[in-house]
């Protein structure tokens, strides 16, 4: 049978209380009542032994007589204490006999110890029991006392409510500690399965597709708190995930819409000969469908880098040697733009994927490229340090506003959409350069300053 975990946790804890409860009752029981038992048998023997002691003071040697108002007071008290006494002198011949003194009492008394024993002690099967003792004074015999009492061990009255006293005790602090054991067991149990049945809702509402839903509070359990915070962030990174698909499927039919939808339109013109197909025309179109071709390239290449599918080819790359060959493959492009490059620093090894960091090193440049205004200035460095080595590409020029630069690397992020789309631009480009850097365990950071510039920094692990 399947129980909620509430159940089980007050189930459990409960069936161990009772368990230690139980054994702890049966040991204390089964101790104290042997105990007990050793030392009423040894009370016994001292009051036996003590009958006898007192009755010695009793006899006068020299008149060989005994004082027998003081025997019977003996005999009353040993006879209420449940001893039945019978006193001889020397010659064996009766001194007291309680028996005779008063049969009635006598009977009564063994009669009543009889039933209490029999009650309460079945398993000893006890039964009345006489003794012998010597009464000795100054080390000669005087007579001898019979004792007759309930053997093997017989407990008093005032015995009997000590042990109910007693066991009453054991069980109250018993059931005592069994209602605690449950309070706490039920507030335990509490404690631990609301979070859990909360985070069992939270996660059924994620997969219905609500990931605004969040556990809000703390659970005051480590454990606990991880699985929640998990659960946020699960539902976080869902929801994120969810976004990106949406605004890239937009983004994505938002490209191709405009450049498709022009090239169509003079298509048909020339088509319908409303224009002439000039050169200048089909070159125009030649642009466009060049630029499409650009883009789904390098949807196709950030598609390979953020599914990780393609394996990091590593070996030992120069970064300060790496920057001077990208940066003289785009001089052409510089001087043409009138911009001054400079490369300077110290080389810097690092174990990485050369084709891969030489991208990211082109896409920094080519935006350097695109956004240094003309006339203005490019500056590559390298640093090296005991862990990582890093490199840096600033430019001049207008920089990025504060508020745009947490989006930047965002796919099809553009700071200045109308600015950008006429640089050819997709938004790709830093993207691209995250998902490289990121699969190399490395980090990419970017300061800019309005009016000033910008610097991208790329380090990575040695
Ligand atoms: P894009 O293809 O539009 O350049 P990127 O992903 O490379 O896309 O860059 C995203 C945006 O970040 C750019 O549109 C641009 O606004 C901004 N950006 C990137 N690099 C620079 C830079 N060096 N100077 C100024 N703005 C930059």
């Amino acid at each position: 049978m399947r129980q909620d975990l509430k159940g089980q946790l007050i189930l459990t804890i409960m069936f161990i209380v009772l368990g230690m409860l139980g054994l702890s009752l049966f040991l204390s029981h089964a101790l104290i009542g042997r105990k007990f038992r050793d030392y009423i048998v040894e009370e016994e023997q001292r009051k036996t032994r003590n009958i006898a002691a007192s009755l010695s003071q009793y006899y006068t040697a020299l008149t060989r007589r005994w004082d027998t108002d003081l025997v019977h007071a003996v005999g009353m008290y040993a006879l209420y204490d449940g001893y039945i006494i019978k006193v001889f002198d020397i010659n064996g011949l009766p001194v007291w006999d309680a028996e005779n003194h008063d049969m009635t009492l006598c009977y009564q008394i063994m009669a009543e110890i009889s039933e209490r024993m029999q009650k309460r002690y079945p398993q000893i099967d006890g039964k009345f029991i006489s003794h012998d003792y010597g009464i000795t004074q100054d080390g000669r015999k005087v007579g001898s006392v019979t004792i007759r009492y309930f053997g093997p061990y017989f407990l008093s009255e005032s015995d009997f409510r000590f042990l109910d006293a007693l066991n009453g005790s054991l069980l109250a602090a018993g059931l005592v500690s069994l209602a605690f054991a449950i309070a706490a067991g039920v507030f335990l149990a509490r404690r631990i399965a609301r979070p859990i049945s909360a985070v069992i809702h939270i996660t059924r509402q994620i997969s219905q597709g609500n990931y605004a839903i969040r556990f809000e509070g703390r659970t005051r359990t480590q454990e606990l708190d991880e699985l929640v915070s998990a659960v946020n962030h699960l539902a976080g990174s869902l929801s994120e995930q969810e976004n990106l698909r949406k605004r890239l499927t937009s983004d994505i039919a938002h490209e191709l819409r405009t450049p498709l939808t022009t090239m169509g339109a003079h298509l048909e013109a020339m088509i319908e000969g409303v224009w002439q197909p000039t050169p200048e025309r089909l070159q125009s179109c030649h642009e466009e469908a060049v630029r499409l071709g650009k883009l789904v390239a390098d949807l196709e290449r950030l598609e390979r880098e953020e599914s990780g599918s393609l394996k990091l080819n590593k070996t030992p790359v120069d970064l300060l040697e790496l920057l001077r060959s990208v940066s003289a493959n785009l001089e052409i492009d510089m001087r043409g733009k009138g911009l001054r490059c400079t490369v300077e620093g110290e080389p810097a090894g690092v174990f990485a994927d050369r084709d891969r960091i030489s991208q990211v090193a082109v896409n920094l440049l080519s935006n350097a490229l695109k956004y240094t205004p003309e006339n203005g200035h490019i500056r590559l460095s390298v640093k090296d340090s005991v862990k990582t080595a890093a490199f840096t590409v600033s430019n001049s020029g207008a920089g990025i506003p504060a508020d745009e630069l947490p989006f930047i690397f965002e796919r099809f992020y553009r700071a200045d959409k109308s600015r950008n789309r006429k640089t050819g631009g997709a938004g790709i480009g830093l993207a691209i350069v995250k998902s490289i850097v990121m699969a190399h365990g490395g980090t990419v950071n970017v300061e800019s300053r309005p009016g000033q510039g910008s610097s991208f920094t790329v380090t990575l692990p040695k």
